[in-house]
């Protein structure tokens, strides 16, 4: 375990580098406007999901069935990907993937996404292979949140409609308010026609991931993807997020990309995914279960709670400190 921990420890953790940092940033848009690559099968059928259907938790099944992919490109210079993943997220559940970077938790998600097709195994939503829906449909009825939401340098509709572009204003109020972004709405001279942005007004992070919850509402997925930033954030502000993503992933599958091990306590299953000692260097499950369990099994979950929340704790009192001062 001491092993496994180093790597999670100095990679994964909330100890990342600002460089790391950015990177997240671009891979968030990147999953978001990643260009169409795989085709579509010819009988390709759309993937469409009623909202009855979406609150009685029928429909957002997903299952990865021995899942192995490996990157053939060499953009980056590696080759990494997955080998042997399993698991399962039954409607409105959710589960969530911790571990080192490179350990393929990105991976899962443009996996589900099908911006790549699997080497071997089958990605099933709702019973049906991935590689059977149109991708357009399928992106429509995944959202992604990213908690540090990229606004465009146009109006708080253009920003929230996003995800649904033919909404009317009412829609875009009543997402507004779901995300808790009402009264801020409400306290702008230009409600909103205001332009927000690098050219307009700005938007503290909080703010922004909320206008990227009311983005994701507004497209009511059938599947939320949260993308979590790894800076550490101060309590106050993290448990407001948290209230956020709440109301986001209601009746809603969940899967999470998770490196603040606070915000997925309640996760139905947390996987823990490394490379240590994988056949070339692929990502593949370490641990799984829920915390409760993962915490008993004293492994490298186990080992990573006990560091974030010991760092948490320093960083609080050095906080006070400053604040008393
Ligand atoms: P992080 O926590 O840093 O975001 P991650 O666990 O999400 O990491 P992935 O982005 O899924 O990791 O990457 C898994 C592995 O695949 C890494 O070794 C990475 O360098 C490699 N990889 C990712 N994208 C590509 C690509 N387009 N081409 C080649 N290799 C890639």
């Amino acid at each position: 375990a001491a092993q496994l921990f180093g790597p999670l420890f100095s990679l994964g953790s909330t100890y990342r580098t600002l460089t790391q940092a950015a990177t997240d940033l671009e891979k968030c848009v990147n999953l978001l406007t990643e260009p169409i690559t795989v085709q579509d099968d010819a009988n390709a059928k759309p993937f469409e999901v009623e909202e009855e259907a979406l609150v009685e938790k029928r429909v957002g099944d997903v299952r990865f069935e021995n899942v192995s992919f490996k990157y053939h490109g060499t953009e980056r210079g590696s080759s990494g990907g997955l080998r042997n993943i399993s698991f399962h997220v039954a409607p409105g559940r959710m589960v969530a993937f911790v571990g080192a970077s490179g350990a393929g938790k990105s991976t899962i998600i443009r996996l589900l996404l099908r911006f790549y097709d699997v080497d071997s195994g089958s990605v099933f939503i709702d019973g049906e292979n991935v590689r059977n829906y149109s991708q357009e449909s399928l992106r429509k009825q995944i959202g992604v949140v990213a908690q540090d939401t990229i606004l465009f340098n146009r109006s708080l509709r253009f920003n929230i409609s996003y995800g649904k572009p033919d909404a009317c204003d009412a829609e875009i109020y009543d997402a507004a308010r779901s995300a808790a972004l009402g009264d801020f709405v409400d306290s702008l001279p230009l409600k909103l026609d205001t332009i927000v942005g690098e050219r307009g007004v700005r938007l503290s992070g909080g703010e922004r991931q909320r206008v990227g919850c009311a983005r994701c509402l507004i497209k009511a997925p059938a599947i939320v993807l949260l993308d979590e930033a790894s800076s550490s954030l101060d309590t106050q502000t993290e448990r407001e997020m948290q209230a956020n993503l709440r109301e986001v992933c209601k009746n809603r599958t969940t899967i999470v990309i998770a490196h603040r091990l606070s915000t997925i306590m309640m996760a139905d299953e947390i996987i823990v995914l490394g490379t240590d000692g994988a056949e070339e260097g692929l990502g593949t499950v370490v641990e799984r279960g829920s915390h409760a369990e993962l915490i008993r099994q004293k492994g490298s979950y186990a080992e990573m709670w006990d560091l974030q929340t010991s760092f948490d704790n320093g960083e609080l009192s050095e906080a006070s400190e400053v604040k008393d001062s």
